[in-house]
């Protein structure tokens, strides 16, 4: 079969979703880039913690799938939005993390200058305007927040998250959710908005994440 590693990698990382709780029954799918316009991806209707390497089909950049009859993930655009918007990545994470799509069900954006370990981990992490999940229009409004950030909230639906390799990707939604978690603890704490970091706090902190290359962007 082909890309036998590359579904193997897929199948990996997939266990681990459900078992974070970042989704449930045929929530979220993850994606790889095989060659320059070509990529793997979950059919549809499947679900993400049981893959087999049937379960995966090849897309072209358009969406279709090259070598099988079976139609790909109805999210695939939002991947393949991903991949245009940055050459540089190599595979993409969909979830539904609870944390993040409560923060967004609330009206509610991740304050850029409370929490020193999201700083480092992500800079900010941005809420893309709200657009029907699953279709070719809502795809739209991830890439100017994709474009330079590596993890993204969906509004009022889950998270996306890219990286060089796929490993890399899972990192960052596995701590997007944490991060995002514990905002919101601290938050139900304080009985509402914390306090923010310093100007020379958050300068050091930026200072910090260039130099040890937290995270690609
Ligand atoms: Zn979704």
């Amino acid at each position: 079969m082909q890309y036998a590693s590359e579904r193997q990698q897929i199948i990996d990382i997939g266990r681990r979703m459900p078992v974070a709780g970042l989704v449930t029954a045929t929530d979220g799918n993850i994606s790889v880039r095989v060659a320059e316009d070509r990529f793997l991806i979950s059919a549809s209707a499947t679900q993400v913690g049981s893959l087999t390497p049937d379960d995966l089909v090849v897309i072209d950049a358009e969406g279709t799938v090259v070598d099988d009859d079976r139609r790909a993930s109805s999210e695939r655009w939002m991947h393949l939005t991903a991949y245009q918007t940055r050459p540089d990545v190599n595979a993409v994470i969909h979830a539904h993390p609870p944390h993040c799509i409560a923060l967004s069900l609330a009206g509610l954006t991740f304050p850029p200058d409370v929490f020193p370990d999201a700083v480092l981990a992500f800079e900010s992490i941005p809420t893309t305007d709200y657009a029907t999940p699953g279709t070719k229009e809502g795809a739209g409004v991830i890439a100017d927040k994709i474009v330079n950030r590596d993890a993204v909230i969906l509004n009022k639906h889950g998270a996306l998250a890219v990286g060089e390799h796929l490993d890399a990707a899972w990192l960052k939604m596995e701590k997007l959710e944490q991060v995002v978690r514990m905002y919101i603890m601290a938050r139900q704490l304080a009985g509402g908005d914390l306090p923010r970091l310093t100007d020379e706090q958050m300068a050091k902190l930026l200072e910090v994440r260039r130099t040890y290359g937290i995270g690609k962007k």
